[in-house]
């Protein structure tokens, strides 16, 4: 694919987006099923550095060296059990009180502040990051970046994908990996992928000597907060709690043995 096509060529552009649809189509050894995500890896990956260096620098991020001790020595059976080792992996406690996380894909993790002091044991804790691991596992960005691109093949987007490096499309980045603009507010993944990133966090729990059971106990308690509170927070709609997801975890924890 030539990088430097002039954007009025724009049925070439939109023809390379077809073929690159079609050869995009994979099978993930990761998740078992075929998956269109024709992005790709190295470009998807250098998006993400640029919205990760513009997170760091624009939003808080908490000044704990306990706290950081701690999500480090969690995270590191998890990413060995990954066995991702082209990745950077990095993981960051940002200074918001909501209860979320989130991962970009080139392998860096981001835990609010609020997350952190929710969980009750480090294997709850293990079941978050586990999570976040998995949707790079499964490619669930590049699955869902191509997505969008097949939706709307657009100029724009092609043009984010084939070029603008330098920062002039850095808004459009953030969004497409699902940041808004406030990072708070988070593009959601589909429930499909949710609950594949819980089967998948669980293997690598398991993997890493951890109590997967600990991830259901972590859900129970998310529901049981939301009950309290009526309808979840904004930012916790990126990862919903409910009754088919526990149940789908408990069968993950109790078929792995
Ligand atoms: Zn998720």
């Amino acid at each position: 694919m030539c990088l430097c096509c002039p954007i009025s060529d724009r049925r070439a552009l939109l023809g390379g987006l077809v073929a690159l649809t079609l050869a995009g189509c994979s099978d993930n050894a990761r998740t078992g099923r075929r998956q269109m995500a024709f992005v790709p890896d190295e470009q998807l990956a250098r998006m993400a550095d640029q919205a990760w260096a513009e997170l760091k620098a624009s939003q808080p991020v908490l000044d704990d060296p306990v706290m950081d001790e701690r999500l480090a020595r969690v995270a590191a059976p998890i990413t060995a059990a990954a066995g991702r080792d082209d990745l950077k992996w990095e993981f960051v406690v940002f200074d918001a009180p909501e209860l979320n996380a989130f991962v970009l894909p080139n392998g860096k993790v981001a835990v609010f502040r609020g997350m952190m002091d929710f969980v009750a044991s480090d294997d709850e804790l293990g079941a978050v990051v586990g999570h976040e691991v998995a949707h790079i596992l499964a490619r669930h960005p590049a699955e869902r970046v191509s997505q969008q691109l097949a939706a709307q093949a657009g100029v724009s987007l092609a043009q984010l994908v084939f070029g603008g490096e330098n920062g002039e499309n850095a808004d459009m980045i953030a969004r497409v990996l699902g940041l808004g603009a406030t990072y708070g507010v988070l593009l959601p993944y589909s429930r499909a992928h949710e609950l594949e990133a819980d089967r998948l966090g669980v293997d690598l729990m398991r993997k890493a000597g951890m109590q997967p059971q600990a991830a259901v106990r972590f859900w129970e308690r998310m529901m049981a907060r939301q009950a309290r509170q009526g309808a979840p927070p904004e930012a916790l709609s990126t990862h919903p709690a409910d009754g088919r997801r526990l149940a789908e975890l408990k069968i993950a924890v109790a078929g792995g043995g």
